[in-house]
């Protein structure tokens, strides 16, 4: 899909994304990366300037929003605040002119499903954050659409509340067996709530897979750096090896290039120090430790190599005893990225 607003303004340049029945597919970058374009266009809310929309395996691209069996669910609830909570829930069944009789049993079932029978005869203003972000996706569920779309739907709730939601939220989606596509900008909200995760940038994908491969083997830069910390290390591919600037070969490459700028990318929990190296194929860095910070059960040690690169460590409580630290990372665990910041298989 190809979205421009105005003459200049690309905010969608070419993104395909997909995702099976029964799965969630999280949109995840930064502000103004085209990720609410994305989902109101799947909405029908805003049109494609180029593309393709497909909904169960039926092309939906100029079909009219009623049409397409979605369902939105908003960042900031839209809810009628004169209704009740059962009323708000009822509404889009009144606009389809659903029968009575059948409305009360359906908003009774969605009630009980999210927790919310209690709460039926209240008006919106008399619950709490998270409780009215469930009314909005009671509202949205009581269609029964094939896809239910949110955007942001946590992002108005303190972090406590963030927390208990997205893990309801998380339970809801498998109890449901709902297809869901799901906008936010938090990486956690991201990987675990996504079967699929789709990241985006400046209106470009960078790479859709699943959590685990995204954080595994993230395939740029900005992935990398986007869903988890990542140290990145610029240096020069020269002879087959990677040099840091200091001109220390500290991996070999599988296919030897001619010396170009590329830049070597650690997880902070892949470092361990030096003596716990296994005997598995590991790189060892030795650096001074600028400072350490108690994390709880681990802490993060920011260190500066000789080469004056700056790396973050997540190491057990107790381990660094020293200003200075020997640290080792398992070969297997190096990422490595070109000039243009995509990743190269070692
Ligand atoms: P956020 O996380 O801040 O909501 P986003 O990733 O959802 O950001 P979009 O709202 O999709 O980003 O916006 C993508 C780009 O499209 C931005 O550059 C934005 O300025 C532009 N844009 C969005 N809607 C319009 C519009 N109606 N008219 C003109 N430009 C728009």
């Amino acid at each position: 899909m190809t979205k421009t607003f105005g003459p200049t303004d690309q905010a969608l340049r070419q993104v395909t994304v997909s995702c099976q029945a029964g799965e969630t597919l999280t949109l995840v970058g930064p502000s103004g990366c085209g990720k609410t374009t994305l989902l109101r266009c799947i909405a029908g809310l805003d049109h494609p300037t180029g593309g393709t929309i497909r909904i169960n395996g039926r092309d939906m691209t100029h079909a009219d929003p009623q049409r397409r069996s979605t369902a939105m669910v908003f960042q900031n609830y839209a809810l009628y605040p004169a209704k009740t909570v059962a009323a708000n829930i009822e509404f889009p069944l009144v606009m389809g002119k659903v029968p009575r009789s059948e409305r009360a049993g359906r908003v009774a079932g969605i009630a009980r499903l999210l927790r919310l029978t209690s709460h039926l005869e209240k008006k919106p203003a008399q619950l709490s954050g998270g409780q009215k972000q469930r009314v909005g996706i009671g509202r949205a569920l009581i269609r029964q659409p094939s896809v239910l779309l949110m955007d942001e739907p946590l992002s108005n709730l303190d972090a406590a509340l963030r927390v208990d939601m997205r893990t309801e939220l998380h339970e809801l989606f498998q109890k449901l067996g709902a297809t869901v596509v799901y906008v936010t900008h938090d990486q956690t909200e991201a990987l675990t709530l996504g079967d699929q995760v789709a990241v985006l940038n400046e209106g470009q994908l960078q790479q859709q897979a699943t959590p685990r491969e995204v954080y595994a083997r993230p395939a740029n830069r900005f992935t990398a750096s986007f869903l988890g910390a990542m140290n990145l290390l610029d240096g020069t591919v020269q002879d087959g090896y990677f040099r840091t600037p200091d001109g220390s070969p500290i991996v070999e490459l599988r296919a030897p290039k001619a010396a170009a700028t590329a830049c070597i990318g650690i997880r902070p929990e892949d470092l361990r120090t030096a003596d716990t190296s296994a005997g598995r194929p590991h790189i060892t860095l030795t650096g001074r430790v600028r400072l350490l910070e108690l994390l709880g059960s681990e802490e993060l040690a920011h260190i500066t190599l000789a080469s004056d690169h700056k790396l973050k460590a997540r190491l057990p409580v107790g381990t660094v005893i020293a200003d200075t630290v020997r640290l080792c990372v398992d070969v297997e665990r190096l990422h490595l990225f070109d000039a243009e910041g995509i990743r190269i298989d070692t």
